[in-house]
C-alpha cells in the first residue's frame, strides 16, 4: 500500500500531465492519494424504484422502457430539446434532454434502461430532466460519487480509481493490528477500500466506512497524543512561591471560585511540575479569563521572570495592556505593548527593553513572534482567544524562551472530548461560573418590517446614557447584496440616528484609526458603533448594552454568541436583536436556538448538530490535519473506541523495534506531515 503513495497519478491510464493537474488541485498526486480519495456519497442504482411510487422531487433510480422514438425540437437561443415517453409496470414518464444530439441514437424505442435523476412534474404527469442512463446489465449498481473539479468528472475519476484499486497488492499490511480489528469488529482495509469505492449494498458502505473512520480517528489520536509526550519536557522556569493573594489585593472585586481553581491548576503546574506547563483554560466569554492570565503573569514576574501574551487583535491587545498596566501600575511589573501599527521607533525601544530585561510582562499581536523579538528571560507565553491562533503560531512564540510555561485561553466552548482531541497536548481548565450580578442577555430575533422600532429601542437606551453595537457582515457592498458596514453607517447618520454620534469600525481600517474610534467608544464619545466582526472577540466595553446584529443567518451560532458576549458585561440590563429576514427553516431554528439560551457549551452543541464542525475543526484554526472521512463531531462513537484502541496501543507503538505498529507510525507521519508536525 505504502508504495503505491510513490507512483504518480500520471501513472494511470488516460492520465496525463494536463488531467495529472486537475488531479493534484484535488489534492491527489499519487496512486496512492486516490486510492484514498472516497466517495462524497452514492448514486444506488441497485433497486429501481417504481415510476408510481417516485415523488416529486426525489432523486431516484428507475428502470422503464422507451415508449417512442425521440423527437427533437430547437428552443430559444438555438437549444436542441429532445422528448420521449417511457414506462414501467406501474406508469409512465416524460424525459427531457437539452442540446444532446446523440441521444436519439443512444435511447431506442422499445428497449429497457436504468434512468437515473430528479422526479419533477405536477399533478398527473411526471418527468426527469436530463437523466443519467445505462443498459440494466451494467448499470444495476451503486455508483460513487466524487468531489469534481472542472474538467473532471465523476465517472472519469471512478474508472481511474478502479485501476488504482486493481494495483492494490494481494496482501496489504493493515496499520491496525488484527486483535483490535477484531476487538471492533472492522474490516480489513483492502476489503474496506474496494467496498467504499466499489459497494454492493449500502451495508457494504457502512461498513467500510466505519473501519476508515475508526482507522483515520485511531491515526489522529496516536498521533497527538505522542506529540503530548514530546511537548512535556523539563522547564527551567520553575516558580518558588505563589503570589496570588498579593495579586487579588490589586483587584476592586473578589476571583470568581472558578477563577481561583483555574490559577491554581496553572500556579502548581509551575511550581510542582518539573515539565512546562501547557494549559488551556477555557471560559465563555465574560467569564474573566483576562484575570487568570494577569494572575499568572504577576507570580511569573515575581519570580523573576518576563511573560508575554498574545491576543489575536490590535484593539484586543491594546485594551487588554491598558487593562495591566492600571492593573500593575502601583506593582514593580512592567508592561509595555507591542503591535504592528507601532512605528518603527517605538518598536526598536519595546524591543531593546525586552531584550534587556527591562519589560516583565508584554502585551501585543503576532508582532511578538517577529524573528527580531528577543526575550532575556522569557517564562511565561499566553496566548488569547486561541481558536484564532495555529498551532504553529503558539510554538513559534514558545521557541523564545527555554521551554517557558504556556496558558492557552479560549472562549469557543467545545464539549470535552473535542476539547481533549484538538487540544490533545493541554490541559484543561474550566472557568464554569460567571462574576456575579451578571445579567443575563435577552435575546430577540426580528426582521425587517419592525426595524425602526429597534431603532426606538437603541435611541431610548441612548439617551439613558448607553451605547449600542450594529454589526454587518461585509465591509464593502459586494455581489451578495449585503449592504456594508460603511454605507450603514451613512445611512444612519443621515437617517434615525442623525442627532447622535455613529461611526465605523472595520478591519479594512488602518490600525490607528481603528484604535482611535475603539478609544472613543471605550470613553463614551461614540452612541452606536457600526461594526464588521472585528469587535467580536474580547473587546470589553461595559457600558454598551445593545448589539443588533444585520444579517444575523450569514453568522455561525458560536460567532453569534461571541458577539453577544460583548454586552451584558456591567450592570445595566442588555439586549441582542438579531435581524434576519431569512424564511429557511434551518436558519430559524439556528437563532432561535440563541434566543433561547445564553450558555455557550448548549449553543455550541446546536451548533454542531446543524452546521458541523467545520469551523472548530478546521485545520486552518488548529493546525489539526484535515480528516477525510471522519467527522468529530458525528463520530463520537467510534471516536471513544478509538482513543480507548490508542491507549492500549500507546507503549507498543513508542517501542521503535515493535515492526507491527510500523503502517500505524507511517499513517501517523502522513496525516501529520500536512501541517507541519514535528513527531518523533
Ligand atoms: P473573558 O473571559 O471573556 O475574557 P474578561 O476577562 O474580559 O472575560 O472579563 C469580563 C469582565 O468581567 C471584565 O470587565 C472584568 O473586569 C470583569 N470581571 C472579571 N472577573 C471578575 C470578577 N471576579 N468579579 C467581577 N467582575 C469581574
Ligand atoms: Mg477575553
Amino acid at each position: 500500500m505504502a508504495s503505491l503513495f510513490e507512483i504518480p497519478i500520471e501513472h494511470l491510464n488516460g492520465i496525463g500531465s494536463k488531467k495529472g493537474q486537475l488531479y493534484r488541485k484535488l489534492g491527489i498526486d499519487t496512486v496512492g492519494a486516490l486510492v484514498r480519495f472516497y466517495p462524497r456519497t452514492y448514486e444506488d442504482w441497485s433497486k429501481p424504484c417504481l415510476i408510481d411510487n417516485a415523488a416529486i422531487g426525489e432523486t431516484v433510480c428507475i428502470k422503464a422502457t422507451v415508449a417512442q422514438p425521440v423527437s427533437e425540437t430547437r428552443i430559444s437561443g438555438g437549444r436542441l430539446l429532445a422528448t420521449t415517453r417511457a414506462y414501467d409496470e406501474s406508469a409512465y414518464i416524460k424525459l427531457t434532454f437539452f442540446n444532446n444530439r446523440y441521444i436519439s441514437s443512444m435511447i431506442k424505442t422499445g428497449e429497457e434502461y436504468l434512468f437515473y435523476g430528479k422526479v419533477t412534474g405536477g399533478t398527473g404527469y411526471k418527468e426527469m430532466v436530463s437523466p443519467v442512463f445505462a443498459k440494466p446489465s451494467v448499470g444495476e449498481v451503486i455508483h460513487p460519487i466524487y468531489s469534481q473539479v472542472a474538467g473532471l468528472t465523476t465517472k472519469q475519476i471512478e474508472t481511474s480509481v478502479k485501476q488504482a484499486i486493481s494495483m492494490l497488492p494481494e496482501v496489504i499490511v493493515d496499520p491496525i493490528p488484527d486483535y483490535i480489528r477484531y476487538k471492533y469488529d472492522l474490516a480489513g482495509l483492502k476489503t474496506a477500500l474496494t467496498k467504499i469505492h466499489f459497494p454492493k449494498s449500502m451495508e457494504d458502505v457502512e461498513r467500510a466506512r466505519r473501519r476508515l473512520i475508526f482507522e483515520e480517528l485511531l491515526v489522529l489520536v496516536m498521533g497527538l497524543t505522542s506529540m503530548k509526550n514530546v511537548a512535556k519536557k523539563k522547564s527551567e522556569v520553575v516558580l518558588t512561591a505563589d503570589h496570588t493573594d498579593e495579586f487579588v489585593k490589586l483587584l476592586p472585586y473578589t476571583l470568581t471560585k472558578a477563577q481561583r481553581r483555574a490559577i491554581d491548576d496553572c500556579i502548581d503546574d509551575m511550581i510542582n511540575k518539573k515539565t512546562a506547563m501547557n494549559r488551556l483554560v477555557q471560559g465563555d466569554v465574560g467569564s474573566g479569563k483576562t484575570m487568570v492570565a494577569a494572575a499568572c503573569a504577576y507570580s511569573c514576574v515575581r519570580e523573576g521572570f518576563q511573560a508575554a501574551m498574545m491576543a489575536p487583535t490590535e484593539i484586543l491587545a491594546a485594551q487588554h495592556y491598558e487593562t495591566f498596566a492600571k492593573l500593575f501600575a502601583d506593582t514593580s511589573v512592567r508592561t509595555e505593548l507591542l503591535t504592528g501599527s507601532m512605528t518603527a521607533k517605538q518598536k526598536r525601544i519595546v524591543l531593546e527593553k525586552l531584550s534587556k530585561g527591562e519589560i516583565d510582562f508584554i502585551v501585543g499581536t503576532h508582532s511578538l513572534i517577529s524573528d527580531n523579538v528577543e526575550f532575556s528571560s522569557l517564562g511565561l507565553v499566553i496566548t488569547d482567544e486561541q481558536h484564532r491562533f495555529g498551532v504553529r503560531q503558539r510554538s513559534d512564540l514558545l521557541a523564545k524562551g527555554k521551554n517557558p510555561h504556556l496558558l492557552v485561553m479560549s472562549a469557543t466552548p467545545i464539549p470535552r472530548t473535542l476539547a481533549l482531541m484538538i487540544y490533545g497536548d493541554l490541559d484543561l481548565s474550566i472557568i464554569d461560573e460567571l462574576p456575579p450580578g451578571r445579567q443575563t442577555v435577552d435575546t430577540m430575533l426580528i426582521d425587517d418590517s419592525i426595524r425602526l422600532r429597534a431603532y426606538n429601542f437603541l435611541i431610548k437606551n441612548i439617551n439613558e446614557g448607553r451605547q449600542c453595537y450594529i454589526v454587518c457582515p461585509a465591509v464593502e457592498n459586494n455581489e451578495t447584496g449585503l449592504i456594508s458596514a460603511v454605507e450603514y453607517a451613512e445611512n444612519l447618520k443621515n437617517g434615525s440616528f442623525k442627532d447622535y454620534s455613529v461611526e465605523v469600525l472595520h478591519g479594512k481600517m488602518k490600525a490607528s484609526a481603528k484604535d482611535d474610534v475603539m478609544q472613543r467608544f471605550v470613553n463614551g464619545k461614540i452612541d452606536v458603533l457600526v461594526s464588521t466582526t472585528v469587535i467580536e472577540v474580547g473587546v470589553n466595553v461595559p457600558n454598551a448594552v445593545i448589539m443588533m446584529i444585520e444579517n444575523a443567518d450569514r453568522f455561525g451560532l458560536s460567532q453569534l454568541h461571541q458577539l453577544r458576549g460583548r454586552v451584558g458585561r456591567g450592570e445595566y440590563k442588555s439586549y441582542c436583536i438579531l435581524v434576519s429576514n431569512s424564511k429557511g427553516q434551518d436558519a430559524r431554528r439556528r437563532l432561535k436556538a440563541l434566543c433561547k439560551t445564553n450558555d455557550g457549551f448548549v449553543i455550541t452543541d446546536e451548533d454542531l448538530k446543524l452546521r458541523g464542525p467545520g469551523d472548530f475543526f478546521g485545520s486552518r484554526q488548529h493546525g489539526l490535519p484535515e480528516l477525510k472521512i471522519a467527522d468529530l463531531a458525528e463520530n463520537v462513537g467510534i471516536l471513544h473506541d478509538a482513543q480507548e484502541a490508542a491507549k492500549s496501543l500507546m507503549d507498543e507503538y513508542n517501542n521503535k523495534d515493535n515492526l507491527l505498529l510500523k503502517g500505524l507510525r507511517a499513517e501517523v507521519r502522513m496525516l501529520f506531515n500536512n501541517v507541519g508536525q514535528q513527531l518523533n
